[in-house]
This record gives C-alpha cells, structure tokens and sequence, in this order.
C-alpha cells in the first residue's frame, strides 16, 4: 500500500445490488435509469470473492439490495458466501418473490437482519405505488413469515407527496408486524425518481406535518419501536454527509461488478469507474481515480473550502449538485450559505403544483 492509501480510512460497510432486475416499478426507485441486464450480473462465485476481499479491506456489514435480491435464485447461495466471508448480512428486500421456503434457506444460510419495504400501508396505495396488483398482500404474508422465523425486521417506507398521508399508519403497521424499527425515508430524487421528481416532491405543510407525527411517535412508542426519519434535502437548510463523506466509509458494487462511491455516482459525466472483474476492491478503493475525485476536502469550491462545517457534511452530496447545478464539483444546491440555493429554491417554487401520480414515468424491467 502507497503512503498516501495509508491516510485513507478502510471502508466498513458495502451494499451489494444484486440485480436490478425488480417485478416492482416504482418511480421513487433509485436504481439507474439504465438499467443492468441479467446476463451482465455477477455471478454466485463472482459475489463470493467480492465478500471475501470486502472482509479483507475491514468492511464489516454488507446490505444485498437490487433492485429485488430475491429475483436472483441464488440468492441463499449469496447470503452464506457473505456470512462465510464473516460479514454481518442485511438483506433489503420488498417481499416479492420470496416465499416461505427460501425464506427459510436464507435464514439457514445466516441472514442477521432483513428489511422489509413497503409502498403504502394500504392496499390501494402501495399496489398503485409499486405498479404491481396484490404485492401488498404478498408483503403481508412474508412479513408474518419473518415473524414466524424470529428474523429481526425493519419495515422501511419511502415517502413522498402520494403516500405522506399514510404516515401514522406506518408506525402501527410496523408495531403490527413484529418489526422493532421502522425507517421512514423521503424520496432521494437520483435515479428514476430524479426523472419524477415534479411528480413525487412532497409539499413543504406534508414535510412539516410529517417531522411532528415522528416526534409524537418517538415518544409514544419509546421502547418498543425506534424511529428513523430521513426528512427530504431540499427542504434543510444545510446539507447531510453523503455516504458519510465520499469514499471514507462506505462503497456499493453495481450488478455487473462496477465499483461505485455511491450508488447515483455514474450519473456524473466524465468519471471512470473500475470493475471487480478488472482490479481488487483495494486497489479501486485505496487508488481508484472516482474515489479519489472527491475524497476528503482538497477538491472542494469556495465557499465550502474555508467553512466551518467542511469536515462535518464534506459539501454534501455531488450527485444532487450535478441535478439541480449540472455541476458535480459544486456545493450541494442545498446549502443556504451558497448560490446555488437560489436554484433548489426555484425548482421548488416551479414544481409546486405536482401532477398525479399516474403522469410518473415507471420504472420497468422484468423480476
Ligand atoms: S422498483 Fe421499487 S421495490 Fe423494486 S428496487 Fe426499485 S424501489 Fe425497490
Ligand atoms: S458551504 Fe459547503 S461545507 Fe459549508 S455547509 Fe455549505 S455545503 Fe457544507
């Protein structure tokens, strides 16, 4: 290892998007809006190594996500590779196409913790959301299996204009269901929900209204069920750390083996992303030029670069400047101490009046 790769602090947490096959389409999803065929997917013993060297360079959790993790039939196979790899395995799944019988090989196979999404808490809503009749159903059952198989369980909601509405029914539908915590995320708008953003933005009353019933909730219910809110960007007046600081905690292995900073980082134009299949994790993470792009605080614009908060949210997040700004290189348009706000203001202003959820562009590719 170079002296300067000793500098850089060793990843501890990696998602794995398996596929990005999903018989979902919902257009919140963040998945690229090209997606990766199945026959550009790694493979069972591809994944194995990429645990295996993943443990090596001192990552710790793995998240396997996709699109849908259950639409690979392997995925069992995936989950003990991670655990024999000495990971700790979260699996993040909407609940289609698993049934009780490979709910219980994945269990066998180690799986620590799952992730249950839902789309509504209604039928009507998450069906109509999820563009897929009866998957509320099918999520219901699996849910009460995961129960049943004493797996720990987080029911994760993202919400936006057409289902904020459902949010006090969130808390009762995770409590119903055994889940101990339940994350409630606001759209991110990359991927198919930058395309439906106008569509999906909620209104500054609903985020409001929204922050009031989590902290009712948190206090009602403390003790048996944790909260997590993610309240949406651009409505905060300063920027998050995204990913905790570009390349210092975290990186995601794409389904066909590219190997990102985070998972919306190929929408930035002009950067060379290496593959598994070509180089070792170490090598891409210690001396990859993407990660290198925008690591740490050399890189950073004015005013950023002499801010107080620099080494607290490392300017925020590049792919929502490169959104709003067209300018990966900018301060997140977030931050009221930056021009850009102007922009993310107007873009606010001008899609105040969203249209209906059926002029959303739906996400589609087979499960
Ligand atoms: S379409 Fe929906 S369920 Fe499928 S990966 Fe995207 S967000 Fe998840
Ligand atoms: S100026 Fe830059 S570093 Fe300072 S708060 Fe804004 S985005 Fe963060």
């Amino acid at each position: 290892m170079a002296d300067g790769a000793r500098l850089i602090p060793p990843p501890i947490a990696m998602l794995a998007e398996l596929t990005h096959r999903c018989p979902l389409s919902c257009p919140y999803c963040s998945n690229p809006v090209d997606l990766a065929r199945r026959e550009a997917e790694l493979s069972t013993e591809d994944w194995a190594d990429v645990f295996r060297q993943a443990a090596g360079l001192g990552v710790l959790q793995v998240h396997l996500s996709g699109g849908e993790p259950a639409s690979r039939r392997d995925l069992a196979q995936i989950v003990a590779a991670a655990r024999e790899a000495g990971l700790y395995v979260n699996l993040i799944t909407s609940g289609i196409g698993l049934t009780e019988e490979r709910l219980t090989e994945i269990v066998a196979a180690g799986v620590d913790h799952i992730q249950l999404s839902v789309q509504g808490t209604r039928a009507e809503t998450a069906d109509r959301v999820g563009g897929y009749r009866g998957g509320f159903a099918k999520k219901m059952e699996i849910a009460e299996a995961i129960a049943r198989a004493g797996v720990a369980l987080t029911l994760n909601a993202v919400m936006h204009r057409h289902n904020l509405g459902e949010l006090p029914e969130v808390f009762d539908l995770a409590e119903r269901l055994g889940a101990r915590r339940v994350e409630i995320a606001c759209v991110q708008f990359q991927g198919w929900a930058l395309e439906n953003r106008a569509v999906l933005q909620p209104t500054r009353a609903q985020v409001d209204e929204a922050k009031d019933l989590v902290a009712e909730a948190r206090s009602a219910r403390a003790g048996r069920l944790v909260i997590d809110f993610v309240p949406p960007d651009y409505y905060a007046d300063l920027p998050k750390a995204c990913m905790g600081g570009w390349g210092s905690t975290g990186l995601n292995v794409a389904p066909d083996g590219t190997v990102l900073p985070c998972h919306a980082a190929q929408t930035i134009p002009g950067m060379r992303f290496a593959n598994f299949r070509d180089l070792t994790l170490e090598e891409i993470w210690y001396r990859g030029p993407a990660f290198a792009a925008f690591r740490g605080t050399d890189w950073m614009p004015d005013p950023c670069r002499s801010c107080d908060r620099r080494e607290i949210d490392f300017g925020g997040c590049r792919c929502q400047a490169l959104a709003v700004l067209g300018d990966a290189a900018a301060p997140d348009p977030v931050c009221r101490r930056t021009e850009g706000r102007t922009r993310l203001d107007e873009l606010l202003r001008a899609e105040g009046n969203a249209p209906d959820l059926e002029a959303a562009r739906w996400r589609r590719i087979g499960g």
